[in-house]
């Protein structure tokens, strides 16, 4: 089970993607085997004692690890450029156990007030009953992320670009600011993916994911994961190691297999972003385009030093409120209504219901999620169909 090159960083990125990780068995398959077992049994009983004590190297139970989930991690950190990775159950559960690795009573997190709902509540609910206390400032502003630093600030949390608005923030400046304050930066960095965007290699300490969007791509699987350095993430395998929320082998299977294709789908739906949001971005029918491909975003400069390329997420404003934007989605015909993303299907979601619905309205004023707005993640499909379907949704919006 050797493997034939563990320095992945000389091969460029496709290479990494369709190679990096893979051990094979004496059997010689082609593909990652799938190892299906709970357990793994020893040649000895001294070798049982030693498997356990960590002084011989191995599998022992496959909640601490499992050749299919290593191959996934390995893959995964040699795309992210992480010196680790360690596989969990869903995304949720990735943040969870960095969380709970990095943090104790008494710390603080600033976070960035633009995140995925279950990462707020997270923070604020869960966390909050443990004495950790978390503070949210706008993504892009970092004079709030300066001052909102405190002597126990452990965490700096922040998405970008933001989920539905596309606002970025500075990885670099950021890291900045949590270095000079003796904290961690981590990078959630499920819309860019590594493909186009790298956190570590901008000075994030870790990036996590949710490997059930782009990174399966194709709406199979829940999984996520961490990556970062040796320090951060060996202190996130032992949490997950006792507390247990690990990747089955078989999704891990299914992420390597979506990994080989990252990089082609996220060029290939990006580019049909860009174009879609184009099109839009020229209609008298839609208010704001919120792209961060469009020559016009606010942070134009920013995104082309941070992202190799848009990402496949866009959103608009239609005129008309609640009212047009459900007229809207009930005349399509051909994307998926559904909150989901990263699928190689589009899938087009009313915010301001679904996953931002648990804000207040005057929250969703504040962060500017009016009733109107509509998000597009763009699949795989032809453009002429989707911007077809679309026509649908503005002819009945009206
Ligand atoms: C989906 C998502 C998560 C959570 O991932 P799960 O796999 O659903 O647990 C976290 N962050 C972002 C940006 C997401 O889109």
């Amino acid at each position: 089970m050797a493997s034939k090159s563990d320095n992945w960083s000389r091969f460029g990125f496709a290479t990494r993607a369709v190679r990096a990780g893979q051990r094979r068995t004496h059997e010689g398959e082609h593909s990652e085997a799938i190892f299906t077992t709970s357990s793994y049994v020893f040649d000895s009983a001294a070798e049982a004692a030693a498997r356990f004590s960590g002084d011989s190297p191995g599998n022992v139970y496959s909640r601490f690890t499992n050749p299919t989930v290593r191959a996934f991690e390995e893959r995964l950190a040699a795309l992210e450029e992480g010196e680790r990775c360690v596989a969990t159950a869903s995304g949720m559960s990735a943040i969870l156990s960095l969380a709970m690795s990095c943090l104790k009573a008494g710390d603080h997190v600033l976070a960035s007030r633009s995140l995925f709902g279950s990462t707020v509540l997270l923070f604020e609910n869960i966390l909050g009953r443990f004495g950790v206390t978390t503070d949210f400032v706008a993504p892009g502003d970092l004079d709030a992320w300066r001052q909102g630093i405190r002597p126990n600030t452990r965490l700096l949390f922040v998405e970008t670009p933001s989920n539905p608005l596309m606002e970025v923030a500075d990885i670099a400046r950021l890291a900045e600011i949590a270095h000079a304050g003796d904290a961690l930066l981590a990078v959630d960095n499920v819309l860019c993916t590594p493909a186009l965007q790298q956190p570590l290699r901008l000075g994030a300490d870790v990036v996590v994911h949710s490997a059930t969007k782009f990174l399966d791509g194709q709406g199979r699987c829940v999984g996520g994961a961490v990556v970062g350095s040796e320090a951060v993430v060996s202190k996130v395998y032992g949490f997950l190691r006792t507390a247990g929320p690990a990747m089955s082998p078989f999704n891990a299977w299914v992420f390597l297999k979506g990994l080989e294709t990252l990089g082609l789908r996220m060029q290939a739906q990006s580019e049909a972003a860009g174009a879609l949001a184009q099109w839009l971005s020229e209609r008298a029918d839609v208010g704001r385009v919120y792209y961060p491909g469009l020559a016009d975003h606010p942070q134009r400069e920013l995104v082309q030093r941070q992202q190799c390329a848009g990402g496949a997420v866009l959103s608009f404003e239609i005129n008309g409120g609640r009212e047009a934007a459900f007229r809207f989605i009930d005349a399509t015909e051909l994307v998926s209504v559904t909150a989901n993303l990263g699928d190689t299907r589009s899938t087009l979601t009313h915010p301001a219901t679904t996953t931002h619905g648990r804000l207040t309205p005057e929250q969703r004023q504040q962060v500017g999620i009016g009733e109107g707005l509509l998000r597009v993640a763009v699949g795989l499909e032809d453009l002429g169909d989707l911007q077809a379907d679309l026509d649908l949704g503005f002819a009945a919006a009206g």
